[in-house]
């Protein structure tokens, strides 16, 4: 509590700070809709109150930083003291990324960006600007390249915690499958990797419709058709990664993002396995609990038709606003899927449950896509109105617009994130003194992953 009364009071004091520039501020650019919270701020220790007001405050300066016009402002930057990286860590975020290339503010030292090290890809070459989304190794950043001016999401994940968890393979893979699929309508383009001595980054086209999931929370349910464009989009990626050989393994709603007009697009590769050959199997046990397979559960080596799986607890979940087999209870839950048969209420059409009844089938064999893969799904009545040459070529009109009125509006963002400030370590690449044994283990295991695409020079 008591570190709680210490930041508001040093709030507190920026505010007062803050009237004195706001003035300025609003002269500088009078369209920001910049808005202060509150001049009453003493007197008041409810931690509702507080709570508000520093919510406030920090809105008011995320929107300093990324407003160019005032982020750019030699008065702004010096208030906030943009330009010392050590400030804004320690004040910011004290404990999340104290790591080498944090340990002097100065850029002394090269990267080893490993075998592939054509690039002179770095991450200063970056300006770090907001966290958009967490995953399970590190954030996920708006940032955009200083010379382009283009704007990217950039997934910095820790060395040391991929290793901790023994996922330098999954990691691996993400990349692997992110070169071979940057031509894909519905699947998130890289643009580089390369690494620090603490971290990999991944440049990755910036998606900004908002992810599925946090669309689906706010609606409960989409109406069929609405269902149907997307499931339509996710399989077409999907048979497109089968293709290639590729298992998808972990799509769910997080995964899915929507881009600036409405059309699916599929991050996070970490989980995909590679080279499964026609109906090849494989078996290591992972995913997410509520659309794990029954014979991933099992245990039992599991192929392609995983994926088609979890297609239907994606689509089930759309139109019906939970997964299937759902409960609070994990245990329980595994025990619906395994055994439970699935139950359809009639208020979606006939060809809706038959579709899912065959994407949800407990035995792979039986799945729907068992023995045809994706022209199956293609085939079903339910996908009777799709034109899928039109389909991938985004001519069918999406059913929603996120209505995203630029490349730096957040809306569809978690505002728990993007009210995070950016690790000031982020975009640094400093000193390598103190770097720990792991680490300088971690460089080996990660060699070759750094990447530039060989017809791309910079970031065309
Ligand atoms: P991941 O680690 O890939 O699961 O990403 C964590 C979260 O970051 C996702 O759920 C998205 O909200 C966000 N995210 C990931 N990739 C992108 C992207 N290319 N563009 C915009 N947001 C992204």
């Amino acid at each position: 509590m008591i570190n709680i009364y210490i930041s508001f009071i040093l709030r507190c004091f920026i505010h007062t700070q803050m009237f004195h520039s706001y003035t300025d501020i609003k002269k500088i650019n009078p369209d920001s809709n910049l808005r202060l919270p509150g001049k009453k701020i003493f007197g008041n220790l409810d931690p509702e109150f507080i709570k508000q007001r520093r919510e406030g405050l920090d809105d008011f300066i995320q929107k300093l930083i990324t407003t160019p016009i005032l982020s750019e402002n030699p008065e702004v930057r010096t208030f906030l003291s943009l330009d010392n990286p050590r400030n804004v860590q320690q004040h910011l975020d004290p404990d999340q990324f104290t790591d080498s290339e944090n340990m002097n503010g100065k850029d002394p030292n090269p990267v080893n960006l490993g075998p592939s090290e054509k690039s002179s890809v770095k991450p200063s070459d970056f300006e770090f600007l907001k966290v958009i989304g967490k995953g399970s190794f590190g954030k996920v950043l708006l940032a955009r390249h200083k010379k382009e001016s283009k704007v990217y999401a950039v997934k910095v994940l820790q060395k040391q915690a991929i290793m901790k968890r023994n996922e330098v393979k999954h990691i691996m893979s993400e990349r692997n499958v992110l070169l071979k699929n940057v031509k894909h309508p519905f699947l998130v383009g890289l643009h580089y990797s390369f690494q620090t001595k603490d971290k990999l980054y991944f440049v990755l086209d910036y998606v900004n419709g908002g992810e599925l999931f946090f669309h689906l929370q706010r609606e409960r349910y989409f109406p069929e058709q609405r269902a149907k464009f997307y499931a339509a989009e996710m399989a077409s990626a999907i048979g497109y990664l089968h293709s290639l050989n590729i298992i998808y393994r972990d799509l769910k709603p997080e995964n899915i993002l929507l881009d600036s007009k409405g059309h699916v697009v599929l991050t996070d590769f970490g989980l995909c396995k590679e080279g499964i050959e026609g109906m090849g199997t494989t078996s290591t046990f992972c995913g997410t609990p509520e659309y794990l397979a029954p014979e991933v559960l099992r245990k039992q080596p599991y192929d392609k038709t995983v994926d088609w799986w979890c297609l239907g607890a994606v689509l089930y979940e759309m139109m019906y606003g939970l997964p299937p087999f759902y409960s609070r209870d994990t245990a329980e839950m595994y025990d619906n899927i395994l055994y439970k048969p699935l139950r359809l209420r009639t208020n979606v059409s006939s060809a809706a449950r038959s579709i899912l009844e065959g994407l949800l089938q407990k035995e792979k064999e039986n799945r729907l896509g068992a023995k045809r893969d994706f022209p199956e799904i293609q085939g079903h009545d339910f996908f009777m109105d799709i034109n899928w040459d039109e389909l991938d070529k985004r001519k069918i009109q999406p059913p929603y617009n996120p209505n995203v009125s630029g490349q730096l509006d957040l809306k569809h963002f978690d505002p728990e994130f993007v009210r995070e400030p950016v690790p000031a370590s982020i975009g640094k690449y400093g000193s390598c003194k103190m770097v720990s044994a792991s680490v300088v283990e971690a460089d080996g295991v990660f060699e070759g992953f750094s990447y530039v695409p060989p017809s791309e020079d910079a970031f065309g």
